[in-house]
C-alpha cells in the first residue's frame, strides 16, 4: 500500500517531507496526499517521527493539508529572504498553540483510567509535532541551506548539508538533466 503512493522520502526533516508530498509529474502538480487513506499510508511511513493511531479522517487530511500550504509559503520566504503573508504566520502559530497532550489519567469511582486521545486532540498532537518541526528548520542552522532540486520539473525541497548539492536525488534528477544534456550534445554535433 506504500509502494503505491510513492511519497519521495529523502531523509530531511519532517517539515520538508510534508511540503514535499507537492510534486511535480510530467509538468503537471500532483497532490501525494490526495485522500485520507494517502495520509494514512504517509503518516505510517513517518511513525518513527510522528505518533498516530486510528483511522484518518477527511477533516485530518484538510488540516493537514492547511498547514502544508502554510509551510510551504513560510520556506519560500526563507529561501527568498522576503516576509510571508501574515496568514501563514498565524497558521503555523495556531498549530504551536494547540495542546501536546496525547492521553490522560482519569481517577474513576473504580480507579485509575487511561484516557486515550480524541480525534480532534490527535489531530492537534499531529499538527503541533508538523509545526514544531519547521520552527527548527526555519530558524536552525539548516535555515541557510534550504533550497529546491535544480531540475526545472521538480519541486521538491532539501537541506543541502553538502554545499554543492543541486537534485533532490543524484539518481533521479540528477540523471535526468545528464541524459537531457547528452541528448542535447547529440543534436548540436550532428
Ligand atoms: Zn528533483
Amino acid at each position: 500500500m506504500t509502494v503505491a503512493h510513492n511519497f519521495p522520502l529523502l531523509g530531511e526533516p519532517l517539515a520538508l517531507d510534508l511540503v514535499n508530498t507537492c510534486v511535480r509529474r510530467d509538468h503537471a502538480d500532483v497532490d501525494l496526499l490526495g485522500s485520507p487513506a494517502a495520509l494514512a499510508a504517509w503518516l505510517h511511513l513517518e511513525s518513527a517521527r510522528l505518533a498516530w493511531s486510528g483511522p484518518v479522517s477527511h477533516a485530518d487530511l484538510r488540516a493537514v493539508q492547511g498547514l502544508r500550504t502554510a509551510l510551504a509559503t513560510l520556506l519560500d520566504a526563507r529561501r527568498e529572504g522576503t516576509r510571508p503573508p501574515t496568514a501563514a504566520l498565524r497558521k503555523l502559530n495556531a498549530a504551536l498553540a494547540a495542546p501536546a497532550a496525547t492521553a490522560r489519567l482519569m481517577w474513576t469511582a473504580a480507579g485509575p483510567k487511561l484516557v486515550q486521545p480524541t480525534a480532534a486532540s490527535r489531530r492537534e498532537v499531529l499538527l503541533h509535532a508538523l509545526a514544531a518541526d519547521a520552527v527548527s528548520v526555519l530558524t536552525g542552522p539548516s535555515a541557510a541551506q534550504l533550497r529546491v532540486c535544480a531540475h526545472p520539473d521538480c519541486v521538491l525541497q532539501f537541506v543541502a548539508r553538502n554545499p554543492r548539492r543541486r537534485w533532490c536525488s543524484a539518481a533521479v534528477c540528477g540523471n535526468r538533466a545528464r541524459v537531457a544534456r547528452h541528448y542535447q550534445r547529440q543534436r548540436t554535433d550532428s
